[in-house]
């Protein structure tokens, strides 16, 4: 099946009681039983209910996995598979991750007695290099939040398994569209499906795909126990969403190529990050490992006012945090997404004040670079 057929066809198809061509919303928390421990495979929803059931067989199937999940977000995920590690564990996380993610660990885990270092993923040497007796995981983000660094995830692969370790991938950016994790030997992936794989700024929730069944079981009896799921009617939306990810990212990756090339030859622009451009050093590998190179791109204006008079101007790019939705969205990551980050580690990252952030939508390629043109020159 190709990839335009798979996200109509993967999962489940309807419903076998009413021919319901979408699988319905079951609004329900529990399941009447013939006798007593005689289900038709379902008592309560927070252990399984059908609409999250097939949400969680799609993004299994999606990813090539053995085993899928649904979370109420993508930091109930990340939580969530954190949770399979030990008190006195290490892991070695990339260093640009999503700010929430840094705060979890730092702030959370930290104090349940879970070490990390935080290191340049993008650079096997550092990663292998950070590795620990204690170590036990190896975090991918790639590409990264904001600055789009990507990581070789085979080969990170192969160290981790080299030392014993889970290699976790979060696949936010490139989407399970575009790249695969698991097939490059990744044993978790996991998504903030509140991003492309919903694509309308409607629903917040989290996915995760395992490599393995004893990875399944282990998942599933976080997420039972946990209980971070999402409800049926967000469940639903993301099997609609998923209908036309491939339609979105195809317009996404034409927009952004656009936009990319225009702001590269801007002389106000001082510094574009997009793996789609040839002078972008993860470039060669971000197109070997993944079918596309996204829609996020950042780029450095110089200064904070700079950054201001131009968010101030754009008329199609919407001031807000969150990314991958129809819409354009434009943000300063070191005041918004990465606020919680402190400044000098900031501005050691490269995300710098005069940074912007914008996530590509659907709209008219031209009209998008027409806009940043008028606010970038007005
Ligand atoms: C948004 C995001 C998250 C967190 O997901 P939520 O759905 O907001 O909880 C994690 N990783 C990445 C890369 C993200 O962009």
């Amino acid at each position: 099946m190709k990839p335009k057929t798979k996200v109509i066809h993967a999962g489940i198809f309807g419903d076998k009681y009413t021919g319901s061509v979408t699988v319905p919303i079951y609004q329900t928390s529990t399941y009447k039983q013939e006798a007593v421990g005689k289900t038709k495979g379902y008592d309560y929803s927070r252990t399984a209910n059908p609409t999250r059931h097939a949400l969680e067989v799609l993004i299994n199937e999606l990813e090539f996995g053995k085993g899928g999940f649904a979370f109420g977000s993508g930091m109930a995920a990340i939580s969530s598979v954190l949770m399979l590690l030990n008190s006195g564990d290490h892991i070695v996380i990339t260093d640009d991750v999503y700010g929430g993610t840094f705060r979890v660990i730092d702030k959370v885990f930290k104090r349940l007695g879970l070490s990390a270092s935080f290191v340049d993923t993008s650079d096997l040497a550092k990663t292998e290099a950070a590795i620990t007796d204690q170590t036990r995981a190896i975090y991918l983000e790639t590409p990264t939040n904001p600055l789009l660094k990507i990581t070789d995830i085979q080969k990170t692969a192969e160290l981790a398994h080299k030392h014993g370790l889970l290699l976790i991938v979060d696949n936010t950016f490139a989407t399970p569209y575009w790249q695969h994790p698991l097939q490059l030997g990744a044993d978790i992936v996991l998504h903030s499906a509140t991003k492309y794989i919903g694509g309308h700024s409607d629903v917040v929730a989290g996915l995760v795909a395992v490599n393995s069944e004893e990875l399944a079981e282990r998942v599933g009896f976080i997420q039972n126990s946990v209980g971070a799921v999402p409800g049926p009617q967000d469940a639903w939306l993301l099997i609609r969403g998923v209908k036309t990810l491939a339609l979105r990212m195809e317009q996404i990756e034409s927009n952004a190529r656009k936009i990319a090339s225009f702001l590269d030859a801007h002389p106000k622009v001082e510094r574009v990050y997009y793996p789609g451009l040839k002078n972008h050093p993860g470039h060669e590998l971000a197109a070997r490992q993944a079918d596309g190179f996204g829609g996020m791109i950042s780029f450095d204006v110089g200064s904070s006012e700079a950054a201001d008079r131009l968010l101030a101007r754009t008329k199609y790019f919407t001031l807000a945090e969150s990314l991958g939705a129809v819409e354009s969205l434009i943000s300063v990551p070191a005041k918004m997404t990465h606020a919680s980050i402190p400044k000098p580690r900031r501005d050691k990252l490269g995300i710098t004040d005069g940074l912007i952030r914008i996530s590509v939508g659907i709209e008219d390629g031209d009209d998008l670079v027409a806009d940043l043109k008028q606010a970038i020159e007005d």
